[in-house]
């Protein structure tokens, strides 16, 4: 192994520099050298890349977004794009490609395998922590801050409006994110995929539940925290008829692109380095074809193909979380 190739792909997230960072510093004390392919599976097609030396990740541990740039790539969804991105690998005389991203990456990774004799690793990047095989993905950790700081303000107003507010999150088809920040800023009332099974009905139980908490007068505020596509209505839809059957002026946040922002918090770049750590090492043992991740603070593998399989992952997630909801 002498060449270790580097690309941040899908969503980006905060903690993808701290990622970088350790696999280029581990990579160079293993006396391996380091490029880092721009704009995701782009800049892996178009041959667009860069040395990386520790001066290009001195200062980068805190920065949000990804020096490496993050796109998606249509054309790895052809055979062609696929062979073309094979095809600059070799090119490019990469030995090993590290993708840090989300489940999507990895499936672009799969596919380059099957042209490709080189070793494959990802790290699981995105802050919608949506991936099979690990608790946590790189850029988690701070969008349940970002989202958690939104939230304290988005009540400190509804409290003094005596408003009720619908505040959607982010986290793709999963439910861990709102749950979190929903957990943490003491949300009313938290509405995700994984505890809905009959949406009529469990919309008509919240907005009772909702309507007698009102009348009672239990909540001097009440917030709704609310994931991406949960419903089969948009935060605001849910808000107006909140509005009506409760009588209390309902209204919608999106949190939207702020929670993929930020610089990353310690947990984020703490998990970045541990990742990193563990992918250089597991191209060193001449693994490939699998994803590093934690579990219970010990690194574990697995193979790319098992990282989508989520549905009883995020589910059981979520359950457990449930409990806690006061
Ligand atoms: P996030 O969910 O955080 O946005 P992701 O990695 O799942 O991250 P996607 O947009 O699903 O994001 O995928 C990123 C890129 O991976 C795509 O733009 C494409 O280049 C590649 N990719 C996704 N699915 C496939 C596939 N089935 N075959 C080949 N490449 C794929």
């Amino acid at each position: 192994l002498k060449r270790v190739a580097i690309l941040t792909s899908g969503g980006d997230a905060p903690g993808m520099n701290a990622a970088i960072r350790a696999l280029t510093l581990h990579a160079l004390s293993h006396e391996y050298q380091v490029v880092g392919f721009y704009g995701g599976y782009n800049g892996l097609i178009d041959e667009d890349y860069t040395e990386l030396s520790a001066a290009n990740v001195g200062d980068i541990i805190h920065r949000g977004g990804t020096i490496l740039k993050s796109a998606r790539c249509p054309q790895m969804l052809s055979e062609a794009g696929i062979l073309q991105a094979a095809n600059s690998l070799r090119k490019c005389h990469i030995d090993a490609l590290v993708v840090i991203g989300g489940d999507g990456s990895f499936k672009g990774a799969q596919a380059l395998q099957e042209h490709w004799q080189g070793q494959l690793i990802g790290i699981p990047g995105t802050i919608d922590n949506d991936i099979n095989g690990t608790e946590a993905t790189i850029g988690f950790h701070t969008a349940i801050d970002t989202a958690l700081d939104c939230i304290d303000k988005i009540r400190d107003t509804a409290q003094a409006f005596e408003r009720t507010f619908v505040v959607e999150v982010m986290g793709r088809d999963c439910g861990i994110l709102a749950m979190e920040a929903g957990l943490a800023s003491g949300a009313e009332q938290i509405i995700c995929k994984e505890l809905i099974e009959d949406e009529q009905a469990f919309l008509d139980e919240l907005k009772e539940e909702m309507a007698q908490s009102l009348r009672q007068d239990k909540h001097p505020s009440y917030v709704l925290v609310m994931a991406e596509h949960s419903l089969s209505i948009s935060a605001q839809q849910l808000a107006d008829q909140l509005s009506e059957y409760t009588g209390v002026d309902s209204r919608s946040a999106i949190l939207g692109y702020v929670q993929r922002g930020g610089a990353p918090v310690a947990g984020d770049r703490i998990l970045a380095t541990q990742l990193g750590v563990a992918a250089i090492e597991q191209l060193a043992m001449g693994t490939g074809g699998v994803m590093v991740g934690i579990k219970n603070n010990a690194i574990t593998t697995i193979p790319f193909a098992d990282t989508a399989n989520t549905q009883t992952r995020n589910k059981d997630f979520v359950a457990r979380l449930k409990q806690y909801r006061l």
